[in-house]
């Protein structure tokens, strides 16, 4: 069992990681070892402080550097559903199950609710994880939302094991190709009974499908926490970084306006106290 487990390796992760760590906590930090797409895309930062003008792509590469040198290694793994349970959480990646005293999210702002019908139809035929679900629809017609370059493999592999594949790419300069693959425009929605089976298309055309897998950054919290507490897309926290699950925290973006690097920095800072007080007291 884990002290913490921290979701998202954005600056709001990388801040609370570094204090825990420094700290002689145990973690489990998940998220991409590239760090934040958004700090990446940054052309220029100017309002960090004692870095001057800095372009996204260096700093996102210091704090690369800065995760090393404290021996912190993210799993690169999306967390997909986080269980609470009696006084743990328990956090489900790529199909492995992870157990921590406290959580914290620092997931960035998903700007999008997901495609409708995709909550309902969750774990009956629509999926997050390409490698752990794709067997199940082996020779099937499938259909694959991509939200990011990163995900690219896995619609390859997706490719390898269905018969056909409908897919729609929300990011220009996508090059994965096959023969059973099918580009599509926007998905407007997921449909079925008791399991998918169709996606309609923003143009009206109903494609029949078995399952729609989602490759995204990010999953909304909603979906990852049933009960957390929310206000529009943002996750209600007070002054300590806390949520409304006792030992669950969040911070960054996903907690409100302004998206800001020092924003996000300055939260995670304070989460990783209100955790450290936290696990002192429930030692
Ligand atoms: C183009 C652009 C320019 C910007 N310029 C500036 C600027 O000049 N100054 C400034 O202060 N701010 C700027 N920002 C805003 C700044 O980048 C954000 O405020 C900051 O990155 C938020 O940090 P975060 O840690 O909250 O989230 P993010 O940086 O979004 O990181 C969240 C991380 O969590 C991961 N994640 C999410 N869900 C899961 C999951 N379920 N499992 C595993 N990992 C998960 C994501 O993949 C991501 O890596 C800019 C943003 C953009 C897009």
């Amino acid at each position: 069992m884990y002290d913490v487990a921290i979701i998202g390796t954005g600056p709001a992760g990388l801040s609370a990681a570094l204090t825990l760590q420094l700290h002689e906590k145990s973690i489990i930090w998940f998220g991409s070892p590239d760090m934040s797409p958004k700090v990446e895309k940054s052309e220029k930062i100017a309002n960090y402080p004692g870095v001057g003008l800095i372009s996204g792509e260096e700093l996102n590469r210091r704090f690369r550097e800065h995760a090393a040198q404290l021996a912190l290694t993210p799993v690169d793994r999306m967390v997909t559903t986080i269980m609470p349970a009696q006084g743990h959480f328990s956090l489900l990646a790529d199909n492995e199950l992870y157990e921590s005293k406290t959580l914290l999210l620092t997931t960035g702002v998903v700007s999008a609710n997901g495609i409708p019908g995709e909550a309902e139809y969750l774990g009956r035929g629509v999926s997050y994880c390409a490698t752990c679900d794709g067997f199940l629809y082996k020779g099937k017609t499938i259909a694959v939302f991509c939200g990011s370059k990163r995900y690219e493999h896995e619609v390859a592999y997706l490719a390898g094991l269905a018969e056909k594949v409908f897919l729609f790419t929300s990011y220009k300069d996508s090059d994965v190709t096959a023969e059973n693959i099918q580009r599509v425009g926007p998905i407007r929605e997921v449909k079925g009974g008791m399991k998918v089976k169709s996606i309609l298309l923003a143009d009206g055309t109903e494609m029949p499908v078995s399952a729609l897998f989602c490759l995204r950054n990010a999953v909304a919290p909603s979906t990852l926490l049933a009960d957390i507490r929310l206000d529009g897309p943002h996750i209600v926290v007070n002054r300590q970084q806390e949520t409304n699950l006792p030992g669950c925290y969040a911070a960054g973006d996903c907690t409100g306006r302004p998206y800001q690097l020092t924003k996000a920095v300055g939260e995670g800072n304070v989460a990783a106290h209100a955790i450290l007080d936290y696990l002192s007291e429930h030692a």
